[in-house]
C-alpha cells in the first residue's frame, strides 16, 4: 500500500469515527430524553391511580369522609398507606390522621393526604343511607 492510500484510510476512518461519535450523542441524548417523558407519563398515571383509588375509598368508606381536628405528620416508619396501599418510608412526609373511638390510626402519604382532602371536600354522605354522592 502506497502512502498516498494509507492517508486517505486514515482520514475516511477519522470521518466515519466522527460521525459515528455524533450519532452516538444524539441517539444517548434521545434516550435521555424517553427517559424524562416515560417518567412524567408514569408519574401523571400514578396521580391518576392514586385519584381514583382514593375516591374509590372515599365512595365506599374505607377513608373517612370528616378529617380529624388534629392531624400530626412526621417521616413514614413502614406504615401501610391507606390511600395508595404501598409502604412508607423515613424519606417521605406522613399524615396520621387519629382514629375515632376505638378506631386505629389512618396513615397516608403527604401527596395521598393532599388528594383525599381534596376529594373528601367534593364528596358528602347522604343523611339517610349514609351512601356516598359525588357533588359536582
Ligand atoms: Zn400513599
Amino acid at each position: 500500500m502506497d502512502n498516498q492510500a494509507i492517508t486517505l484510510a486514515l482520514e475516511t476512518s477519522t470521518a466515519l469515527c466522527r460521525d459515528a461519535h455524533a450519532v452516538a450523542l444524539q441517539a444517548s441524548e434521545l434516550v435521555a430524553l424517553n427517559r424524562v417523558r416515560l417518567r412524567e407519563q408514569a408519574e401523571r398515571t400514578s396521580v391518576r391511580n392514586r385519584r381514583w383509588i382514593i375516591r374509590e375509598k372515599l365512595w365506599d368508606g374505607r377513608l373517612p369522609c370528616d378529617r380529624p381536628a388534629v392531624v400530626r405528620g412526621g417521616p413514614g416508619r413502614g406504615e401501610m398507606c391507606a390511600g395508595c396501599e404501598t409502604i412508607t418510608s423515613a424519606s417521605q412526609l406522613v399524615m396520621e390522621l387519629p382514629g375515632v373511638d376505638d378506631e386505629p390510626l389512618t396513615y397516608l402519604h403527604a401527596d395521598c393526604f393532599q388528594v383525599w382532602e381534596t376529594l373528601r371536600r367534593l364528596t358528602v354522605a347522604h343523611p339517610e343511607d349514609r351512601a356516598l354522592v359525588r357533588v359536582r
